[in-house]
């Protein structure tokens, strides 16, 4: 690719293996906009809980997808998210939230509507990207110059994720992790994967410094054509 070309990166993977802190931090050092695509998810979930829509009705959900405004900030150095105005930052990473997202982004018509929303800021970063989620490199951007697919072992996810929450209980967050992974990766449109041309990064043995310097080295040498 030119290097004046925006630059296109792709990070998928399951929860705590290290995907926001690692974006954001490839963002910040190479100048690109960075897309927090969860926390998206999160705030159409916030949304619909608040509204009274019965999560465990698919057909509630998808007749109310299209209504609730969802702007996110992509600064890597402070992203925001709000919805129809309200900043929503805090309340999206709630327990009440996060034990309900998985359903709400299994369907379809809320898919639909998020693609389009995170395929339109894509389009519009003036440097490049960065795209962190579940179905960027499958299914939002297919075209990503870099695709990379973080994984990490289910006890080092959970271990990371508990140090976020401090206080949680290991087991509980671990058991809670592989509840949502697996929802996320069976259902039916756009499941959490890996795609062909997705670079895997393991870093259940690397420190969040190694993971990033691997990611920015990838970057930089695709930019330079290699
Ligand atoms: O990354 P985070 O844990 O904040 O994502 C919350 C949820 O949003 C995931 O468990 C998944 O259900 C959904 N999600 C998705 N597709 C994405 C990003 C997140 O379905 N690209």
């Amino acid at each position: 690719m030119e290097s004046a070309t925006p630059v296109i990166v792709a990070i998928d993977g399951p929860s705590g293996t290290g995907k926001s802190s690692t974006s954001k931090a490839v963002a910040a050092q190479l100048g690109l906009s960075y897309l927090d695509t969860g926390a998206q998810y999160r705030a159409i979930t916030w949304w619909m809980v608040n509204n009274g829509i019965d999560i465990d009705d698919p057909s509630a959900i998808a007749a109310v997808a299209g209504k609730p405004e969802i702007v996110s900030g992509t600064d890597p150095k402070g992203p925001t998210i709000t919805v129809d105005g309200v900043d929503v930052a805090g309340p999206i990473r709630e327990q009440d939230v996060t034990s309900k997202v998985s359903a709400v982004s299994a369907v379809p018509e809320v898919r639909a509507r998020i693609t389009e929303l995170q395929r339109t800021i894509a389009a519009s970063a003036v440097t490049g990207i960065v795209v962190e989620g579940r179905d960027i490199g499958t299914t939002v951007l297919p075209d990503a110059h870099l695709k990379i697919f973080l994984t990490a072992s289910p006890e080092a996810r959970a271990a990371r994720r508990s140090g976020e929450l401090k206080g949680a209980d290991v087991h509980a967050t671990r058991e809670a992790l592989i509840k949502r992974d697996a929802a996320d990766s069976s259902r039916k449109t756009s499941p959490l994967a890996k795609a062909d041309d997705a670079v895997e990064v393991d870093t259940t043995d690397l420190t969040l410094q190694q993971v990033i310097e691997c990611v920015v080295t990838l970057v930089e040498e695709k930019r330079a054509g290699k």
